[in-house]
């Protein structure tokens, strides 16, 4: 008998439980640790600040899934994961022994780069933790009571730029629809040497369509952003310029979660696990990462100001998938290894761009590619809705087969 312990509940945790559940026989055990049994569809996270979606709506019940699917579920946080004993150390079950782990524990947000960037410091919103995304929802309100301008964008070595793309948008949209656009300036300030690059090197296309998108919204940019200081009603950037705010969103970089944090000898010096081609630790071979924890290198150099690379959420369920069959293989005496580096998966995401909507395809996540499309819908979102409903209906089925 192998017990396999997955750190982890959302997009790459599920799915490598199971997906792992699905190939190994049922005297295997598989066990997913937790804080919590919320499922959080984070995608859909960037409407919250609109009122558009509860966090509610996007929430639901993950340990009844697994459960059903004979995946045991500890709730429970993950203090650290012990390589050379095989032991995960958590904060209130002890120290639990398994065989193989895999760590999907996603990241930590780094606040402390710069001085009132924490949302709880009343500076800044922030759209990525759900209590901070329904803060900058009563922010908006306030907002469209008094209006003024507004600075939206990602900070220096943030990676997560499109979310901050979406968001910008997003409130573009509905300040239209509350009648106060025109009192607002809206100024986006993005690491970026240039608009669309997203941390994966542009995409044919990308650059033209956020410039035409910046034009047609009246949205003031500043690409290659670095800032220097976050004040009450003002940020200033390291080349001088000064930016007067009401509200400001802006995304910080990540780090890996404080469990691989505490694991020193699987990561790197950002907290992500190192891994090979088949999300195997390149040390430790019953040590596996999936998602957001592993640790991807940047095929491009940041000339000027630094950004990283997005890890959006199909990677985070091939990689879920590369490393439970991999376990299965180890398991079931196979001895196949599968391999696929993440910037050889494809990239697949909508991204919504206000009442319009924007898709995009390459084969390849990183250059060169065969094929790198952005397909607009400027009619709606429709897709970006149709997405969350399936990804929600997939994941509260357990149908972790689906792409
Ligand atoms: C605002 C926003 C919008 C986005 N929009 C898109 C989009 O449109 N399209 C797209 O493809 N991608 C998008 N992404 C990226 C996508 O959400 C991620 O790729 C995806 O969430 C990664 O899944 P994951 O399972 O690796 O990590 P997460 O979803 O972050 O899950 C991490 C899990 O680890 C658990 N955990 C944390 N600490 C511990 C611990 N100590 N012990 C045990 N478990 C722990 C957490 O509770 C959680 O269950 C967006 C991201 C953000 C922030």
């Amino acid at each position: 008998m192998a017990h396999t312990i997955i750190l982890g509940s959302n997009f790459a945790g599920v799915t490598a439980a199971l997906e792992l559940r699905r190939k190994v026989g049922k005297e295997h055990k598989i066990t997913v640790v937790s804080p919590t049994e919320d499922f959080l569809y984070v995608p859909s996270l960037i409407w919250v600040p609109f009122g558009r979606r509860k966090v509610k709506d996007i929430t639901f019940n993950i340990r009844k899934v697994l459960e059903k699917k004979k995946v045991g579920f500890i709730k429970d946080a993950a203090v650290r994961v012990d390589a050379e004993n095989s032991q995960v150390h958590t904060e209130k079950h002890g120290i639990l022994d398994y065989d193989y782990v895999i760590s999907t524990t996603g990241v930590k947000l780094k606040f402390d780069i710069l001085e009132n960037l924490h949302p709880e410091a009343g500076m800044i919103e922030n759209i990525v933790i759900p209590k901070y995304a329904e803060k900058a929802y009563d922010k908006f309100k306030e907002l469209v009571k008094d209006p003024g301008p507004v600075v939206v964008g990602a900070t220096q070595g943030a990676s997560c730029m499109g979310a901050a793309y979406e968001y910008l948008f997003n409130l573009e949209k509905t300040l239209r629809k509350h009648k106060v656009r025109d009192k607002v300036e809206i100024t986006w300030l993005t690491p970026e040497p240039y608009l669309g690059h997203f941390g994966m090197d542009g995409m044919t296309g990308a650059e033209t369509m956020l410039s035409s998108f910046m034009k047609m919204f009246n949205i003031n940019f500043v690409t290659d952003a670095s800032i220097e200081k976050i004040e009450k009603d003002k940020i200033t950037l390291k080349n001088g310029k000064v930016l007067p705010y009401k509200m400001a969103m802006l995304m910080p970089p990540f780090t890996g979660a404080d469990a691989m944090l505490n694991s020193p000898e699987l990561i790197d010096d950002k907290g992500f696990v190192e891994t090979n081609d088949g999300y195997q630790h390149i040390k430790y071979k019953n040590v596996f990462a999936a998602g957001l924890a592993v640790q991807v290198k940047a095929p491009f150099k940041c000339e000027s100001t630094p950004f990283g690379v997005p890890k959006t959420g199909y990677p985070s369920d091939v990689t879920g998938k590369i490393a439970a069959q991999n376990i299965a293989n180890m398991i079931n005496g196979k001895d196949k290894f599968v391999e696929k580096g993440f910037g050889d998966i494809p990239a697949m995401c909508v991204m919504d761009a206000g009442n319009k909507e924007v898709y995009i395809f390459a084969n390849k996540f990183f250059r060169p590619r065969q094929f790198a499309i952005m397909v607009p819908n400027v009619l709606n979102d429709v897709g970006k809705v149709f997405l969350e409903k399936y990804m929600i209906y997939k994941n509260k089925k357990g149908l972790s087969f689906l792409p």
